[in-house]
């Protein structure tokens, strides 16, 4: 798949930008804070929905405007679409696509998928199971609509429970709507554990292959799935999983209460990544740390192709220049056939090792090389 042309308009620090791309590879440079990440945040709304800066919608309405319109041109499955998402203060989210109305996150990831790479992803591997549960879903969400909604409706059941526990001290009557809560809960969180079971065991034989070819064949991975202590097989199916983890539930039911805190549920999930045997988040270096991550990163990206059949465009945001020249290379050599996006700054050089379009952003205007 590829974008092959987009138009901001009061989007962050721009005005109005229309830009065309190479169906290969685009270096996009500048100095600070231009507006480099802005345009690929744009682009990963154009395929979520969503930024993945911000929650807030608002923060990406262009200061003292009412409201930011991004549309695109999209070439995936062999068809051509044109996707529009229209924002507004105090205005319901418009997204269409083929001048169709749709449903969010769901129906514009049938159309463009995004593999986004910053800086702090590299350090994925050493920071809480939080970033790697992101990771997951983030991959996840774009792949698979049923996982998607029932990711949305977890996270609002959770929500809904986190205020009950909070609120019971001083009503106590809401403590009989729990059992309710933890039945739909633990129903949508083993949809939850059906599909991250599947798609980390391949992550797992799709990273271990790229982290050794990086690594120059010295490093074994694996990562493994953790979920709650009850589920004893996360393959198990949808009956099983749900008794297990209403089990976990029951039994934490007093902690929950008297720590007014939701402990229980594939909320918690993690995955963890082995070298050699050693838990990388304890023992990994740097250089193993960078590795690994960008090993996740890049098996995620073959897993989209393996299931979707066509690559995701890559969005590289200032993450070459933090690589080492090995490491520049083998990314390099891993992108293949789809289409990237690579931000660097104006020193980085990078325009010169790479082919493709060049384009210099300043002050929110872009202009092609
Ligand atoms: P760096 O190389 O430092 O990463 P960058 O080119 O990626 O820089 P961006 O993150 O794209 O920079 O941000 C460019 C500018 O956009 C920032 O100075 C920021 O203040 C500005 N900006 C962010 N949100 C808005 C907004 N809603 N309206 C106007 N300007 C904004
Ligand atoms: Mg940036």
């Amino acid at each position: 798949m590829r974008l092959d042309y987009i138009k901001l308009e009061n989007f962050r620090n721009y005005v109005a930008q229309e830009v065309s791309f190479d169906p290969a590879c685009n270096v996009i440079c500048g100095e600070n804070a231009q507006g480099k990440t802005n345009l690929l945040e744009a682009m990963v709304c154009l395929s979520t929905g969503k930024s993945h800066r911000t929650r807030a919608d608002r923060e990406l309405i262009r200061f003292e405007e009412e409201g930011f319109r991004l549309d695109g041109r999209i070439r995936s499955r062999h068809r051509d679409f044109t996707s529009h998402i229209d924002v507004g203060f105090g205005k319901k989210k418009k997204i269409t696509v083929n001048d169709v109305p749709v449903r969010a996150a769901a129906d514009l990831s049938a159309v463009l998928n995004t593999t986004f790479f910053c800086p702090e992803d590299l350090q994925l591997i050493k920071e809480g199971a939080a970033a790697r549960r992101r990771f997951i879903d983030s991959s996840l969400c774009q792949l698979r609509p049923r996982y998607a909604a029932a990711l949305a409706e977890y996270q609002r059941l959770h929500e809904h429970k986190t205020r009950i526990l909070r609120d019971c001290v001083d009503r106590p009557d809401l403590i009989a709507t729990l059992p309710d809560f933890n039945l739909r809960m633990a129903e949508t969180g083993a949809i939850l554990i059906h599909y991250r079971a599947r798609f980390v065991k391949m992550l797992s034989v799709s990273a271990a292959a790229a982290h050794n070819e990086c690594s120059g064949g010295k490093e074994e991975l694996t990562i493994e799935y953790k979920t709650v202590k009850t589920v004893n097989d996360p393959f198990a199916d949808h009956k099983q999983l749900t008794v297990q983890l209403l089990e976990h539930q029951r039994a934490h039911h007093y902690a929950e209460v008297s720590s007014r805190q939701c402990l229980s549920g594939p909320h918690k999930d993690d995955i963890e990544v082995i070298l050699n045997g050693l838990s990388a988040r304890t023992y990994a270096s740097q250089g193993q740390t960078r590795t690994a991550a960008l090993a996740l990163k890049l098996a995620a990206r073959e897993i989209h192709k393996e299931i979707i059949g066509e690559y995701p465009i890559l969005l590289l945001d200032d993450v070459l220049s933090e690589l080492d020249p090995k490491r520049q290379e083998y990314v390099l050599n891993r992108i293949g056939s789809g289409q990237v996006f690579i931000t660097c700054c104006e020193e980085d050089r990078l325009h010169s090792l790479l082919k493709g379009n060049v384009y210099r952003v300043k002050g929110g205007v872009v202009t092609r090389q």
